[in-house]
């Protein structure tokens, strides 16, 4: 373990023994890159009235017995802060998969970058000195501790809509994008679609836990595709991250009166401003660009790269309009979040224009990154509504927001 890496650690040990209730840790699906076991798991699961009796691999579900209620899924069960550590092992991998892209294309740092977990209460990453000496060319990327396993929960919620198939020459799972087919999925049960997005959101708000919503199973299928959806949207805040390292520090203004003082902030709110959409810009890039050496079909690297981000947009949306409309007691108008990024809305709707004004060139491409805009504006419109009716019931309830937010 680098110096750098057991700092982070130490504190993380140290930030998780303050907590009054140490979030619980789970070892969560995203973590096993081997899609087959997940899926082997489901099918087992489906098969069986009594989940107690299955045991795999060195994880048995026995020794779980007495949280039975919250058991269904492989790896979604509770574990100690030490193995936080997995996280920054999984972020660590996405972080080399988005150098080696980035690298590809001209962007590199000789900072050493060590990326991890940390309860921030923050529904963006940051990245922050090791030290303060200013020849230091080390930096942390501090991810809040529950945003993996709320994007890994996400991914598998917006499943529920969206129909999946396999081609009869393709034995990978891919699934239906279009607007009129998802709405029907959606509908044919509403209220069990969209109610799972609306728990995934108040378990993270009120329980600091995304893990603390009802389990359920999806399909094998969707286990894929939710699994290849959660890597693009890891991969994508952590490139975001890399982003604002490569493209360095911002310019500071001198401060020495209260006139130059508020010209100073605006600016530096401006200039926070661009930063952000300009590394979404790159990070989008870098990401799209890791995809397309391996995948030459444009469509795919939209169906399973740009759409999933698109949809984290309106997640993290919600996320914080949550947080805002809980802490202040009423339905707050949805603002930007407590550090220099722009709210999230703001930002999709920036990186949509680059995407197809800029960046893509032909008309097949725009229409395809035009579809998935609309796809993941309806989808995540239902999904949102609920989320908002469950939050006008905290309120009235006074269920507070749980200590990571304030
Ligand atoms: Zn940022």
């Amino acid at each position: 373990m680098s110096a750098s890496r057991a700092r982070f650690h130490a504190a993380q040990a140290r930030a998780y023994r303050k907590l009054d209730n140490p979030p619980e840790m789970e070892l969560d699906a995203w973590l096993d890159s081997n899609d087959q076991i997940r899926q082997k798991l489901v099918v087992q699961l489906d098969q069986t009235d009594n989940p107690l009796d299955i045991e795999y691999l060195e994880f048995s579900l026995q020794e779980l017995g007495k949280r039975r209620e919250r058991i269904i899924f492989l790896f979604e069960n509770q574990r100690e802060y030490e193995l936080l550590d997995i996280f920054a092992d999984v972020l660590n991998r996405d972080l080399e998969f988005v150098a080696e892209a980035a690298e590809r294309m001209g962007h590199s740092t000789d900072q050493t970058l060590v990326i991890g977990t940390f309860p921030t209460g923050s529904i963006n990453a940051k990245v922050l000195p090791v030290d303060d000496t200013a020849d230091s060319r080390e930096r942390y990327i501090v991810v809040d501790s529950g945003l993996p396993t709320f994007a890994n929960l996400l991914a598998k919620a917006v499943t529920n809509a969206v129909p999946c198939f396999r081609r009869p020459d393709n034995s990978e799972p891919d699934y239906l994008n279009d607007i009129a087919l998802v709405e029907r999925e959606i509908m044919k049960d509403p209220q069990a679609v969209v109610t799972r997005y609306a728990e995934l959101i108040q378990s993270y708000v009120a329980n600091g836990d995304p893990n603390a919503a009802p389990r359920y199973l999806v399909s094998p299928d969707s286990v894929v595709i939710s699994g290849r959806w959660l890597s693009s949207i890891e991969q994508f805040i952590v490139a975001h991250e890399y982003a604002h390292v490569v493209r360095g520090v911002m310019p500071k203004i001198v401060e020495d009166d209260s006139v130059r003082q508020a010209f100073a902030r605006a600016i530096e709110a401006e200039l926070s401003r661009f930063d952000e959409l300009e590394s979404d810009q790159l990070a989008m890039n870098i990401v799209i660009e890791a995809y397309r050496q391996r995948f030459t079909d444009f469509e795919y690297v939209n169906k399973f790269v740009i759409f999933p981000i698109f949809v984290m947009f309106y997640a993290l949306s919600d996320l914080q309009w949550a947080v805002d409309s809980i802490l202040s007691g009423t339905h707050r108008e949805n603002g930007p979040p407590k550090d220099s990024h722009p709210p999230p809305i703001d930002r999709l709707e920036a990186l949509f224009k680059w995407l197809v004004e800029d960046y893509v060139k032909t008309d097949s491409a725009k229409a395809s990154i035009q579809h998935s805009y609309d796809l993941a504006h309806k989808i995540m419109g239902y999904y949102g509504g609920m989320a908002q009716s469950m939050v006008a019931v905290a309120i009235e309830r006074g269920i507070p927001v749980h200590p990571r937010w304030q």
